[in-house]
């Protein structure tokens, strides 16, 4: 059978540890006996990003601005312990935060489902994306603790020397407090993201805050968001019969838990850690969870939403067997795939896209899974495969169904 073939290539972005081992084998058993696989390689194993004093990660960035669709391997983010492990010149940034700020992105997180692995909350029939903000707020705030007595007060020193002061409280002894802040650009970015991907995917969109008690911040975030949707989206939504609606965030909660699935969720920097880490949860595995960044500009980048397993890359190291779960990794790759063959006009490369996902699911669903699987499976008489045996299994599947 003739290979696949591609015009754009797309942006590869190599990683650290066992997601690294896991890269090749998709590589080699999954992708390139069927598609003349064209990609800019970006090396973003650690080695290789202290070598260049981190400039692989920036190069990478810009190339995605370039091209338009990049797939990325999970990267180690240094701390004290890897400045050893790796006797780094610098505790160089984390490489998603490097490329969040460099293409301005919003993140959308969404489990994948499969049978044999259900999530808690029951109703849940289809996935729920979550978006969250990636800019501002508590996670890059100002804050001290108050040593006693006195006031505290929120002042804004205009350029033109124009002041805003108001008091935040009058503290009779001891305490704290705290200083955040987001800006319209980066909320309308945001917007903007989140409406694209609305409109991408076909789902409605859910926007939640606390806009009740936060009457000028998070009430700035609701008027934001409307004013795009009026005037840039409606017309829009309503070709693609999608809805977007605002409620307070403790009202999305409820119906969350109510609702069967199948929307985007959009949420604040802070309740979307929170939310994600829960719809994660609920839904059985990291492993089993797509991450993708959107910019608003229409550039994505590709990814699964866990870590380098580290734990499981120093048994590898050690010749011991792992049985390490590939599925979002391969998803990642399906996911730029698709979006270069949507934007290329190669059905083909979408086809194929949806062939290995559904290979990858039927593997599951006929028994043979990772162990982070088969101990929260459903499904009866499973076998458990090392990280090899699993991918050269999917690959069986997917020879069958092409
Ligand atoms: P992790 O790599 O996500 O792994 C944490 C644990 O979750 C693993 O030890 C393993 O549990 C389980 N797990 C995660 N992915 C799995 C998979 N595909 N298959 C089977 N089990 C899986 O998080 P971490 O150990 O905290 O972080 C390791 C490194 O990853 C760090 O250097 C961190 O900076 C980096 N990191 C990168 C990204 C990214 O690039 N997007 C995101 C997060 C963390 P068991 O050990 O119990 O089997
Ligand atoms: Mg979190």
């Amino acid at each position: 059978m003739a290979k696949i073939q591609m015009t754009t290539p797309l942006v590869e972005m190599d990683g650290d540890e066992m997601t690294r081992i896991l890269w090749k084998m998709i590589k080699d058993e999954l992708l390139e006996p069927f598609i003349d696989l064209k990609t800019e390689y970006y090396d973003l194993g650690l080695e290789y990003r202290n070598e260049t004093d981190d400039q692989v990660t920036i190069d990478s960035a810009e190339a995605t601005k370039k091209y338009g669709v990049a797939v990325k391997c999970a990267t180690i983010t240094p701390n004290a312990a890897r400045m050893t492990e790796y006797n780094l010149k610098e505790m160089w940034k984390s490489p998603n935060g490097t490329i969040r700020a460099a293409l301005d992105g919003t993140v959308f997180r969404a489990p994948i489902q499969v049978k044999g692995i259900e999530p808690c909350v029951k109703n849940w029939e289809k996935p729920i994306t979550l978006a969250r903000h990636a800019y501002g707020d508590v996670y890059k705030n100002t804050e001290f603790k108050v040593p006693g007595a006195g006031k505290a007060e929120l002042v804004f020193t205009g350029e033109d020397g124009t002041e805003i002061r108001q008091t935040i409280h009058e503290f009779d002894g001891s305490g704290v407090i705290q200083g955040i802040h987001n800006t319209d650009e980066s909320i309308e970015s945001f917007a903007r993201a989140c409406f694209n991907y609305a409109l991408d995917i076909k789902q409605d969109l859910w926007f939640a805050t606390k806009d009740t008690i936060s009457k000028v911040y998070d009430h700035n975030f609701k008027d934001i968001f409307q004013d795009i949707f009026d005037k840039e989206y409606k017309d829009k939504f309503d070709a693609a019969g999608i809805e977007y609606f605002y409620t307070l965030i403790d009202d999305a909660v409820a119906r969350v838990m109510k609702a069967e699935g199948g929307f985007i969720w959009a949420c604040k920097n802070y309740d979307g850690d929170v939310m994600s880490d829960m719809v994660s949860s609920a839904c059985g595995s990291l492993a089993m969870m797509t991450s993708v960044l959107v910019s608003p500009s229409g550039v994505y980048e590709y990814e699964a939403a866990h870590g380098t397993v580290q734990r499981h890359y120093y048994k590898h190291l050690e010749g011991e067997e792992t049985s390490t779960n590939s599925v979002a990794t391969i998803f990642a790759w399906t996911g730029a795939l698709r979006k270069r063959g949507e934007l290329d006009q190669i059905p083909e490369l979408c086809d194929f896209a949806d062939k290995l996902e559904k290979a990858t699911l039927g593997t599951i669903e006929s028994g043979k899974m990772t162990k982070d699987l088969a101990s929260i499976t459903s499904l009866k008489d499973v076998t458990v495969l090392n990280s090899e045996q699993f991918i050269k299994e999917i690959r069986e599947v997917l020879e069958k169904g092409m």
